[in-house]
């Protein structure tokens, strides 16, 4: 009798910011391969996994990854060796820059690669390729939160707290998040939250499996957040609730908030939000008189034109009343993506070098060209964010790009346009592990490794680093991240820069490109994260904890206080007019993960929702001849798209929702709108205006 082979794979989720860790254990019995998930304990999700976790083995081991190097001849992909790929990819870029300039080539990266990745991809656009052009698809996820952050506290990292704090917090304000869907693995920190007597107040236009639990929920015209927020602080101003000593002694500019909210009146804010006032009173007062709270905001407040306002007002919130640097009492940012926090402090940012530092700054620059050895003046500037690149590449200002763990065709707004663009292309390089339909238009396709076989650290939506180990070899001749890296910057004659042999190798040196930087690494080696399962950074220095909840006594700005500003009230650039009567919003559901490129690969989460749909109110469907369960046509300005529709009561008769895991005729992104944030560039996915119309039957 033939003895079962049994292998197990000691790894982590490859999806959302929690980082739940698991064992799987791969079992071939006569031929037929078996597969357990279990969850294991780990310290964010305290040994909980969500079905995409659970599910997460079946695209990784799918048998159509991609396995060995795809060059396209005459149209369809051939497999080549390494050597030519690296030669065609010098070769190419070197005529391209030689003809057009060094910033002819872009670099975009994605928020769910490691750090070591992130790292070493922003120091391949500067050092090897020496071009300015660099950004990456977490602009989408966190940038108006970063940008907030930065401004207010002088720091960014997504929960100035532990997740275990949420149990302690008499009141929670969950802002545009739908933690029930998107960190299913949390919800128990908010239910015990609530045993233990906490008032929870979700702002959203939905009402989302996460409104369910609220004991108070704020049904919000899309987009007016920040609205909302001035709301809240009239309340708080106005009943007495402002913490004045914190206020004095921690923060600037609250004179001139309070002199902004004393022109405001509550009945503007109800017209404008759509909120009754009875209800933004009573969020006001139950937050404003609460010892602790705490303010989560997510996609829906920051996927704004106006989301890094939004933020910087709900930051205002708690600044007013004094919850921050306390236990139980801070801000979050629920980010999306597997890497979205790590992915966003270390060179893979159009603006930014390891360790948070800026590319615009002398200093900074020169710290990390000694850490590279180069001179400082050979660095380049400051590039565009992730949609900007993409009309450079439409304008055909970039000729070359290069792509790593990303789908901008179906993760950019106006995505008809940015496909336009990527076809113009002189030359498209992809580095994936599957056919992504960005893969699909390339010129070269370099097999990557996925989560159960490359080793790299991440950090999770706490500012907690952790290492996840290779558990299993990579399939055929793929290749991991910094391998392919190296091996273009040899061919391209900057070998000297990246001659690393492991992960570790750049986490070393990640670790000293960060130090003394804002996101500081230095303290933290792979011992320590196998030692301690994870490491909050800042961590200065090995004998240092690191540091879990921050602001305690002061923040990291020049005079230690927070700035608050005065938000005002705005509406989304794009309204509902005759054409377009309807809002738009969009988001995700809880069986898929971003473009769903990997979770569409798996049968299981894809049997539970196998295509789009697009949300809308019974009422609003009556009028206009809309049947359950039906095809309709949804347009905007920018495109038009079929999808079946869902009648729920759950949505405002104004607005409809359809999530964002679908391409083709499918992907709402054809309808998003391509204007951007201001001050941090983020598109404003979730408001735009739109049609919706039935489909014909066909005769
Ligand atoms: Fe955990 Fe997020 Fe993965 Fe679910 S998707 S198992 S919550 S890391």
């Amino acid at each position: 009798m033939e003895t079962a082979i049994k292998t197990v794979m000691e790894t982590q989720c490859p999806f959302c910011s929690v980082q739940c860790k698991m064992t799987i254990t791969e079992q071939i019995e006569q031929g037929v391969k078996k597969y357990e998930v279990a969850p294991k304990q780990n310290a964010a999700s305290e040994g909980r996994l969500c079905i995409k976790g659970m599910n997460a083995y079946q695209h990784a081991l799918t048998g159509e990854r991609i396995s060995e190097p795809l060059m396209k001849k005459n149209g369809e992909f051939v497999p080549v060796s390494w050597k030519e790929a690296y030669s065609r990819i010098a070769e190419q870029f070197t005529v391209l820059q030689n003809e057009y300039g060094r910033d002819t080539i872009g670099v975009y990266g994605g928020g769910s690669l490691t750090n070591e990745t992130s790292y070493a991809l922003g120091k391949f656009a500067r050092v090897a390729l020496q071009t300015k052009y660099i950004d990456y698809n977490g602009r989408f996820c966190m940038s108006a939160a970063a940008a907030a952050g930065n401004k207010a506290f002088g720091l960014d990292r997504g929960l100035t707290n532990p997740l275990a704090e949420v149990r302690e917090s008499e009141c929670l304000i969950l802002a545009g998040t739908n933690i029930a869907e998107c960190q299913p693995t949390l919800m128990p920190y908010f239910r015990d939250a609530k045993e233990n007597g906490a008032f929870i107040i979700v702002v959203d236009p939905r009402s989302t499996a996460t409104a369910e639990m609220a004991d108070l929920h704020l049904r919000i015209k899309p987009g007016t957040d920040a609205a909302l927020a001035n709301g809240l602080l009239k309340v708080i101003i106005d009943g007495g609730y402002s913490d004045e000593d914190f206020l004095e002694k921690r923060t600037t500019g609250f004179d001139d908030v309070r002199e902004h909210i004393d022109s405001i009146k509550l009945e503007e804010i109800v017209a404008l939000t759509g909120v009754s006032q009875e209800d933004i009173e009573e969020a006001g007062s139950r937050f404003g008189q609460a010892a602790s709270g705490m303010v989560l905001t997510a996609r829906g407040v920051e996927q704004q034109t106006d989301g890094s306002m939004a933020v910087r007002n709900f930051i205002n919130v708690l600044l007013a009343t004094g919850k921050i640097g306390k236990p139980g009492s801070g801000y979050g940012a629920v980010t999306g993506q597997a890497n979205g926090q790590g992915g966003r402090e270390h060179g893979q940012k159009a603006d930014q070098l390891p360790g948070y530092r800026s590319i615009e700054n002398d200093e900074h620059r020169a710290y990390i060209a000694k850490v590279w050895g180069i001179e400082p003046e050979s660095l380049p500037g400051q590039g565009v964010s992730a949609y900007e690149m993409m009309e450079k590449v439409h304008a055909q200002e970039i000729r070359g790009l290069f792509l790593m763990g990303s789908n901008p065709i179906v993760s950019n707004p106006n995505a008809n346009f940015v496909e336009e663009g990527l076809k113009k292309l002189d030359f498209l390089v992809v580095a994936d592990m599957l056919f992504s339909e960005t893969a699909q238009l390339a010129d070269l396709i370099l097999p990557t490794t996925a989560y159960l076989e490359n080793t790299g650290t991440l950090t999770n939506l706490e500012g907690r680093v952790l290492l996840r180990e290779a558990a299993r070899k990579a399939p055929g001749l793929a290749k991991q991240d910094w391998e392919i890296l190296s091996g273009i910057a040899v061919t391209l004659g900057k070998g000297a820069y990246f001659s690393y042999s492991c992960a570790e190798d750049i986490f070393e040196e990640l670790r000293v490109a960060s130090k003394g930087g804002i996101a500081d690494y230095y303290g933290i080696t792979y011992d320590r994260l196998r030692r301690e399962e994870g490491v909050y950074w800042p961590c200065p220095s090995e004998d240092h904890p690191g540091e879990a909840r921050l602001f305690q006594a002061s923040f990291p700005r020049p005079d230690g206080r927070a700035e608050m500003i005065a938000v005002p009230n705005q509406f989304p650039k794009e309204r509902p007019d005759d054409g377009y009567p309807l809002y738009l919003t969009t988001g995700r559901v809880l069986g898929h993960y971003l473009t769903g490129v990997q979770t569409h690969k798996s049968p299981t989460l894809e049997a539970r929702q196998f295509e789009s749909f697009v949300e809308i109110h019974p009422k609003t469907a009556r009028r206009l001849s809309i049947k359950d369960d039906s095809l309709v046509r949804v347009r905007s300005r920018r495109g038009e798209v079929i999808v079946r529709s869902k009648l729920t009561a759950s949505i405002r008769e104004d607005t409809l929702f359809m999530p964002m895991h679908w391409n083709g005729i499918q992907n709402v992104n054809k309808l998003t709108s391509e204007a951007l944030d201001p001050a941090c560039k983020m598109p404003g996915f979730k408001v735009c205006a739109a049609a919706i119309a039935p489909v014909p039957a066909l005769i």
